[in-house]
């Protein structure tokens, strides 16, 4: 793996399949003054084909021996390096009309993408490889037993598109598990209907604190039964029962002044 040796920490699975390869960056199909970020750099499976399409290219990478390897190969003026870890990077500091792209390191895939979620302002849409089953949560319909908090959150703020399969053998070292590349799309802010985004989140985290209780006991506290009365939604259901449209109901139905 020329020369490096592949850290579980940082969930380093290198790609080396080309037609995959191509597949992603076709994905982003980008114009050459267009603002890419890539997450995860590694080796520079992405990020070499990248840099011939690309006037300039910015990475986020947490590993200091890739990072010294990125500064030995790239000039400045072609790839901005931003060392550290992407969790706490604040992407809003590069600029806006984002692009970004990344085989996303799968140890840390759930909290990155609610931290991009923050992000839906600054970017025009992002092609990440995924475990396969992080994809599913993501795109999973009400009733699906891989519906919970990551699909409300995400299919709140995205649009989500599940592009490609991809097989363990298309990476260096194999990681367990397939995986999928999926583009998120940020949602026009008209369509962000919740009142106040931050109770929103609170309402989609409790109820979905304990899958299997009724919704009336994950949301005990924040919704009574002349709430649920009143908005038509059975106290009885399970948080997979219920739309993503009925959770910004009720958050917009406690955000209400007349139920302060
Ligand atoms: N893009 C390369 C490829 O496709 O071969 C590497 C992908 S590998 C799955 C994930 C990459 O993310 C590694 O380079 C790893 O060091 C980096 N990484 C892991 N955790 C990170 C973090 N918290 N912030 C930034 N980069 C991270």
């Amino acid at each position: 793996m020329k020369g490096h040796i592949a850290r579980k920490r940082f969930g380093q699975n290198f790609l080396v399949a080309p037609g995959i390869i191509g597949a992603i960056v076709s994905a982003l199909n980008p114009a050459r003054t267009d603002t890419v970020v890539e997450i995860g750099p590694g080796l520079g499976a992405l990020t070499e084909p990248l840099l011939e399409r690309l006037d300039h290219l910015h990475v986020v990478e947490i590993d200091r021996d890739l990072i010294a390897r990125l500064q030995q190969r790239h000039a400045p003026q072609h790839l901005s390096i931003h060392a550290g870890d992407a969790l706490a990077f604040d992407f809003a500091s590069i600029g806006s009309d984002l692009r970004l792209i990344g085989n996303l390191p799968y140890n840390i895939s759930t909290p990155l993408l609610f931290h991009l979620a923050s992000y839906g302002q600054q970017v025009r849409d992002m092609p990440f490889m995924l475990q396969q089953e992080v994809v599913e949560r993501m795109v999973a319909e009400p009733g699906c037993a891989d519906y919970g908090r990551l699909s409300v959150m995400l299919q709140y703020r995205f649009w989500l598109e599940w592009l490609i399969d991809v097989p363990p053998d298309s990476f260096d070292p194999p990681p367990k598990v397939d995986s999928a590349v999926v583009r998120l799309i940020p949602k026009a802010p008209d369509l962000l209907t919740a009142r106040d985004a931050g109770r929103f989140a609170h309402i989609v985290q409790s109820a979905f604190a304990q899958r299997r209780k009724m919704l009336r006991n994950n949301l005990k506290g924040i919704l009574d039964d002349a709430g649920f009365a009143a908005l038509g939604i059975a106290p009885t259901l399970r948080p997979e029962d219920l739309p993503l449209e009925d959770y910004v109901r009720i958050a917009n139905y406690c955000s209400a002044p007349a139920s302060r």
